[in-house]
């Protein structure tokens, strides 16, 4: 494996240049940015591992620059690490949903920093070789062949019948389902299943995601079913 490359990408001068010496000498390859455009530049260049990403930058935030690597097919798996001041429980679920892999809040040591770096990119290699069977929405990770459920990097247990609703969901992200197809997708044909238990598995499914709040990723779309949120820029 190739030398670790991150982005870094930091308005305040004395901080990413602090950063950047620190993870040099831990061994990281770095590519140093102040604001979007220039991170922008910089992964148009060269590829780069892990982004860390600074929440508050001066015109386009961290947010709303993880929103756009999201929606960009070559980026959209490229592992990110959101970094702020902001540690409120409300501001961690808005990183998440808007797609990021961890979350860091100021201060923290950089032995802490370099680990979850090492973290995030192990996961993200392990699923490139074998990404078939896997699927990644925002902080979701879905793994059918090994029906394990990972939600803000943590395992999640779920019944057989909340994973394949789960994994239903995660194909189509924005995709409104009725009652009736997630009956389809999630039970073996003739199960004697009514609609209403699509109901009471959709419960037990966001009880199940509720530690990490990614519950609230479920949608209930009155008169017509459910659906995922896809990962927005906020
Ligand atoms: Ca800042």
């Amino acid at each position: 494996m190739h030398c670790t490359r991150v982005l870094v990408l930091e308005d305040e001068r004395p901080i990413r240049r602090m950063l950047c010496t620190a993870l040099e000498r831990a061994g990281f390859q770095v590519c140093e940015s102040a604001d979007t455009t220039e991170a922008r530049r910089c992964l148009k260049e060269t590829p780069v591992d892990v982004a860390l990403v600074d929440w508050m930058l001066p015109g386009e935030s961290g947010i709303a620059f993880l929103g756009w690597l999201r929606r960009e097919p070559e980026l959209r798996a490229l592992p990110v690490i959101l970094v702020t001041a902001r540690g409120t429980e409300g501001d961690k679920l808005s990183a998440f949903e808007a797609g990021a892999d961890d979350y860091v809040t100021k201060p923290f040591s950089m032995a802490e920093l370099t680990a979850r770096i090492r973290a995030v990119r192990r996961r993200a290699g392990a699923q490139g070789a074998a990404s078939r069977n896997k699927t990644k929405v925002g902080p979701l990770e879905l793994d059918a062949d090994a029906f394990t459920l990972h939600a803000g990097g943590r395992p999640v247990r779920l019944g057989r019948a909340e994973f394949r609703l789960l994994q239903a969901l995660m194909d189509e992200p924005g995709r409104v389902w009725t009652r009736a197809q997630l009956l389809d997708r999630a039970w073996s044909v003739g199960a004697d299943v009514g609609e209403r238990t699509v109901d009471v598995h959709i419960l037990r499914l966001r009880k199940a995601l509720a530690p990490s709040g990614c519950d609230r990723m479920i949608e209930t779309v009155r008169g017509v079913g459910y659906r995922l949120a896809r990962p927005t820029a906020s």
